[in-house]
């Protein structure tokens, strides 16, 4: 254990940045990373103004952060795959390679992974962390750490669109205008939809989401979205409707919205149950996915990025120093609505 400076949760509405102990002993399979760009993300806010999320209680302090880009200072035993100097991006979560969720492929759904900012493991608001390789990606020389760090919220979209199971040509709704609501509408684009209709209360959110080709803003303070979807589709719905707002209020109207025979994904977690509209769904025979964070979907999301196909640099609201980290934390609780992703920057 080394004593570094971090952005520390001492308890649910206490952040301090101070002094901690963290592991940086290099072991076999491992790389130590000097953190460029931290990504601030809503279950880091959400665990500073509730002190939780569901089953996850922070009883102890814990540095935040899990959506982070950096370079490679040191390799361990046996890692071939990258070198000292390797511009990377990480996967936060580490499952149990010989779990039994883990050897079906669901890596993401393994009960013992171990994922950063989530009790009580430690996130990466800190300037260097040990990573397993194996879960660390280099990133192309034309993709900045900003956008390395937008990774791991893409790569939530990606999951979604996967679960969607797009064929092109697809039209998508998007519920929720947020940053996973705008990375889903993006990777369901990515994945083939033709069109994706994107709901929120916001105006300057759907006007960053609307910027991308594609994508139709709806905002559902002076419209109705089960009517603006059946007045775009012929009357028929949308063959996918992806919910990313977490609003129970969501609910009530979700199911009418996919066309007989479409898809219906869960991305956002409501904080309480939900009734659903049993009768609507199976009369329309609709199949309803969750999704929870994403298993191999981190080189998908470089390669869109890489490639210049997926540009996520305009979600990028606002980049903070991280000695005014908790500056950066206060204005993310204020939750603006031309806000979508707030960063910090880690010293050079
Ligand atoms: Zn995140």
């Amino acid at each position: 254990m080394t004593n570094v400076r971090a952005l520390v949760l001492e308890r649910q509405h206490e952040l301090k940045l101070r002094d901690i102990d963290l592991p940086q002993t290099v072991g076999p399979g491992e790389v130590r990373i000097k953190i460029h760009t931290v990504g601030i993300c809503g279950s880091d806010v959400h665990y500073y103004t509730h002190g939780r999320i569901g089953p996850f209680v922070v009883e102890a302090p814990m540095v935040l952060g899990h959506e982070a880009a950096g370079t490679v200072v040191e390799t361990g035993e046996g890692v071939d795959h990258l070198k000292v100097g390797d511009r990377v991006c990480m996967e936060p979560g580490i499952p149990d390679p010989n779990s039994r969720a883990s050897r079906l492929g669901l890596y993401n759904i393994d009960p013992a992974v171990r994922f950063w900012a989530t009790p009580p493991i430690h996130g990466v608001l800190t300037p260097y962390v040990v990573h397993p390789a194996n879960y660390t990606f280099k990133l192309p020389d034309n993709v900045s750490f900003a956008e390395g760090a937008m990774v791991e919220p893409f790569a939530v979209g990606l999951q979604a669109a996967a679960k969607a199971k797009i064929a092109p040509g697809d039209t998508a709704v998007v519920i929720g205008a947020g940053p996973i609501g705008t990375m889903v509408a993006i990777a369901a684009l990515a994945g083939g939809c033709a069109r994706a209709i994107v709901a929120d209360l916001a105006q300057p959110k759907l006007d960053i989401a609307g910027g991308y080709q594609g994508v139709i803003p709806v905002n559902i303070r002076d419209k109705s979205l089960a009517a603006e979807v059946k007045r775009l589709t012929d009357g028929w719905g949308a063959d996918v409707v992806f919910e990313c707002s977490g609003s129970s209020k969501a609910w009530e109207t979700l199911l009418d919205l996919p066309r007989p025979g479409g898809a219906a994904v869960v991305v956002g977690l409501p904080v309480a149950p939900v009734a659903l509209d049993i009768a609507t769904a199976s009369t329309k025979e609709v199949r309803i996915e969750t999704v929870f964070r994403y298993a191999h979907q981190y080189e998908r999301a470089i390669a869109l990025m890489g490639s210049g196909r997926v540009d996520l640099k305009p979600l990028i609201s606002a980049t903070f120093p991280f000695e005014d980290s908790i500056t950066a934390f206060d204005r993310a609780v204020e939750a603006r609505p031309a806000d979508v992703k707030l960063q910090i920057r880690l010293p050079d």
